[in-house]
């Protein structure tokens, strides 16, 4: 399903008074942005807050999101939560980035999107003890070993040592 899905009309709540309050739960299986990402078991649930600015959006986005162990690469699927607190505006002024049209769709699909990009994890490890990968042959240290040397040297001191050994 394509990003439109989180193009919602939303005038029925616009003619409700200042305060009236709507909640929205969508569960979309495979979402696709308009950048082409996709995310799976995409699910959205919001209140809905009629304010004199428009609608105030009040809840939480989540998704999976294919992670990998930032030291061995290995896949951890996992589960990103982004918290929404947004006012989409209405009647909307130019200047406004979250506008709800003069027919009353609100589209949410370039502020979902933000959303779950920086909820997702940018450091994880499969454990707090991940081995990693050795720098020089590349084996997966949890599972093998290698004869390669241990020394974690820090990278500056290794072009000393390199200068050294000559
Ligand atoms: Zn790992
Ligand atoms: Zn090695």
């Amino acid at each position: 399903m394509n990003a439109d899905a989180l193009i919602l009309q939303v005038g029925f709540v616009l003619k409700e008074n200042i305060g009236y309050t709507r909640s929205f739960d969508y569960e979309i299986p495979e979402l696709v942005f308009a950048d082409n990402h996709a995310v799976s078991n995409f699910e959205l649930v919001m209140s809905a807050i009629r304010t004199p600015q428009g609608l105030h959006l009040e809840g939480e986005v989540s998704s999976d999101f294919e992670a990998s162990c930032s030291r061995c690469l290995r896949s951890l699927p996992t589960r990103v939560v982004g918290p929404l607190s947004e006012t989409f505006h209405y009647p909307a002024k130019d200047e406004e980035e979250f506008i709800i049209t003069e027919g009353g769709e609100m589209d949410m699909g370039p502020l979902v999107r933000e959303l779950l990009v920086v909820s997702e994890p940018s450091y994880v490890l499969c454990e707090t003890d991940c081995k990693g990968l050795c720098p020089t042959c590349g084996i997966n240290r949890n599972n093998e070993t290698c004869d390669c040397e241990s020394d974690n040297i820090d990278p500056r001191l290794a072009i000393l040592k390199t200068l050294l050994d000559n």
